[in-house]
């Protein structure tokens, strides 16, 4: 493995490599993290490749080539979702606004429904946009808050529908797309939107 150019940012909780280049032609450059734990893992949450591997890991580049196919695939999949999203508004609204939307569509359905959440969180999430407890508790991921209204009223819909069918069955997809005729296209617009967010969360930080 060569690494040329390489910044290495330490801190007490883990060890950066930024900017890192490997002689491996799928994927040019990525950043290795270096974290206190058990097994190393690849994450493409940016569309930038992120290797976060216990101290000491020396086998990198072999990781990459057994997950060469999946990585080559996933990048092909964020980058045209990042190639639609150049246009997409992101919506700066305070807490206060956004908890306001969220619990008036959850009031929504709720009288639609017949069936309310127990209670209602708001978390950052690292996978998800929301998600529905087996306790009957809806969690929103924070960054819902950037979305179009339209966009927050699908997910409310969604995790509304899991209250009463957990799994993703026939009977879930009727009910969703009697509401969301074109949820496919929905699911696309999110995920163009997920990969601009998580984009300008990991700006934030550097
Ligand atoms: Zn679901």
């Amino acid at each position: 493995m060569t690494v040329k150019n390489r910044k290495i940012v330490k801190s007490s909780k883990q060890w950066v490599i930024k900017n890192a280049d490997i002689d491996l032609d799928f994927i040019p450059r990525y950043k290795v993290i270096y974290r206190e734990i058990k097994y190393p893992r690849i994450e493409l949450k940016t569309g930038n490749l992120v290797v976060v591997a216990p101290y000491g890991y020396k086998k990198i580049k072999e990781l990459l080539i057994k997950k060469q196919d999946w990585i080559s695939k996933k990048i092909k999949i964020i980058q045209s979702a990042l190639k639609n999203n150049g246009r997409k508004k992101i919506y700066n609204r305070t807490e206060n606004e956004f908890k306001k939307i969220i619990l008036s569509f959850i009031s929504k359905y709720s009288n639609r429904f017949g069936i309310s959440p127990q209670k209602v969180f708001y978390r950052k999430m690292n996978s998800k946009w929301a998600s529905c407890s087996n306790s009957g508790n809806i969690i929103i991921n924070k960054i819902v808050s950037f979305l179009p209204v339209q966009l927050i009223k699908y997910i409310i819909f969604h995790e509304m529908i899991h209250l009463k069918i957990k799994k993703h069955n026939a009977e879930f997809f009727n009910i969703l797309k009697k509401e969301f005729n074109y949820y496919e296209k929905y699911e696309k617009i999110l995920m163009e939107y997920w990969f601009k967010i998580q984009n300008i969360e990991e700006n934030k930080k550097n």
